[in-house]
């Protein structure tokens, strides 16, 4: 039998998952990922936090998936410059997009773009050796720091801005970022959410390790915002809210502790401020917040402003408050929510005239929402969808002949030597790798130069 011949652009959980998937089913199938960078694993490598290597174990599983011989992987090829996504299109039974969500958003207020006022993407970018944000030097000279946001993201990159030095230097953190942060004055970070504790998207594990269990931190959390009202109280005990219970547990106890005598470091966990200038002439040097008050319903909280305003002094201002994805040309796009329009992960059925059907797998499908297990599930419904189209064999040939790739091509045998070079390097200092974050180093130890 003539197996299906399936392009998966991208090489983070979705694209591994979707890889999974497809060689596991009945059809017979042969999977080439095609990946911008050298190296894979997209947000797993530049997204999870450093400091969260047990998160990283993930790619045990693609690694082992990347291993199957009916799978092959092309890093350093950028689909749309290196190959165009129509030439994909007519080399491969069916394309899958599984290229993430990679642009922060960007708070819209006055002065949001001053230098030192920036997305969460570059931020978290730069701490992970992302090689497009290694000459990125975020201000830390500033004692505050104000994050925008209340997602985990935004408690990932307070975390790293409140941790010791000794913590991260244990982890695979960027060696610029390390330096840096060993550096860094920043001593206080507000933490700054548009609503309230029972709106908040935060997840327990990293709620609890943010608000219990950092060194050397003290946390503010005002305890008024924590008293509820009964129809709130209602509202928790519903099992459907029983992690924003528990959430609520985790800051009424950080809310009383009084043991924060001696912390060098202050998190201020803010509620119900939304910012709605940035001040500085040449970067940022104040945010203005306007304190609001929750309107509306229990399970559907909107907020409005009040009268009351006033301004944090910081040098540092970090927006989290989502992510877009990018569209390709000619692909259908929901520019509101960044994200590829599709219908069960099938983004045009026109198999036709040897132009082979595209599909939609992770963030780029469903915008950025869940953890990494979540791409599973999401990957499931695309190839479940992609298997039931029962795609005609329009490419019997090898798909990659012809396909006049603008770049040299890094194999899985490249990244291994990437990998081993990087594991090398953090063995003296107890680290699980030093990365790499020049892409031309990279090139070379792929090729064994
Ligand atoms: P998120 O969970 O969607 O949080 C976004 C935050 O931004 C919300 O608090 C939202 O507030 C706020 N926001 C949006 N627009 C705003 C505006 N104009 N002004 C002020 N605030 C605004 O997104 P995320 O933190 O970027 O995380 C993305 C996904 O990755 C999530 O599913 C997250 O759980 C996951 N993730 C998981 C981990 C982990 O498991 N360790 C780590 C990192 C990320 P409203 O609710 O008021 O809109």
């Amino acid at each position: 039998m003539t197996a299906l011949n399936v392009a998966i652009v991208g090489s983070g959980p979705s694209g591994f998952f979707a890889a999974e998937l497809l060689l596991k089913s009945d059809s017979a199938v042969v999977v080439h990922m095609f990946e911008r960078l050298p190296t894979p694993y997209g947000l797993v490598r530049s997204g999870v936090a450093p400091d969260h290597q047990q998160i990283k174990q993930v790619v045990r599983i693609f690694d082992k998936i990347a291993r199957n011989p009916a799978f092959s992987f092309f890093g350093n090829v950028e689909v749309g410059k290196d190959v165009e996504l129509t030439t994909l299109r007519s080399r491969y039974d069916a394309v899958i997009l599984a290229y993430g969500a990679s642009d922060g958003t960007l708070i819209d207020i006055p002065g949001s773009t001053l230098p030192q006022s920036i997305t969460a993407t570059t931020f978290v970018n730069w701490y992970n050796g992302h090689p497009d944000y290694r000459d990125f030097s975020p201000c830390l000279e500033h004692e505050t720091a104000v994050i925008i946001g209340h997602g985990n993201v935004a408690i990932d990159v307070t975390r790293i801005l409140l941790s010791d030095h000794d913590r991260l230097s244990k982890t695979d953190i960027a060696d610029h970022a390390l330096d840096a942060l060993r550096h860094s004055k920043v001593r206080k970070v507000h933490l700054v959410g548009r609503r309230g504790p029972l709106q908040a998207s935060f997840t327990t594990a990293e709620l609890r390790e943010l608000l219990l269990g950092m060194s050397n931190v003290a946390t503010k959390v005002d305890a008024r915002l924590l008293d509820f009202e009964p129809a709130e109280l209602a509202f928790m005990e519903q099992p459907v809210n029983a992690a924003l219970k528990r959430n609520v547990l985790i800051m009424q106890e950080a809310a009383s502790r009084t043991s924060d005598a001696g912390c060098e470091r202050e998190l201020r966990l803010v509620f119900l401020a939304s910012p709605t200038a940035i001040h500085g002439s040449t970067h940022v040097t104040s945010v203005e917040f306007v304190q609001n008050c929750l309107a509306g319903p229990v399970d559907g909280r909107t907020v409005r402003a009040t009268e009351e305003t006033y301004d944090v002094s910081a040098g540092l201002v970090v927006s989290s408050i989502g992510f877009r994805g990018r569209p390709m040309e000619g692909l259908p796009f929901d520019e509101n929510r960044g994200v590829c329009r599709h219908a069960a992960g099938r983004i045009i059925d026109t198999g036709t005239d040897g132009i082979a059907p595209l599909y939609a797998a992770g963030w780029i499908k469903r915008g950025a929402s869940g953890v990494i297990g979540t791409n599973r599930a999401d990957a499931a419904e695309t190839v479940q969808t992609l298997i039931a189209d029962r795609l005609a064999r329009v490419t019997p040939r090898s798909p990659m002949s012809a396909l006049n790739l603008q770049s040299i091509p890094v194999d899985f045998e490249g990244w291994d030597r990437i990998d081993s070079v990087e594991r090398a390097a953090g063995l003296p200092t107890g680290r699980p790798r030093r990365k790499i974050v020049d892409t031309k180093t990279m090139l070379t130890i792929a090729t064994g130069g």
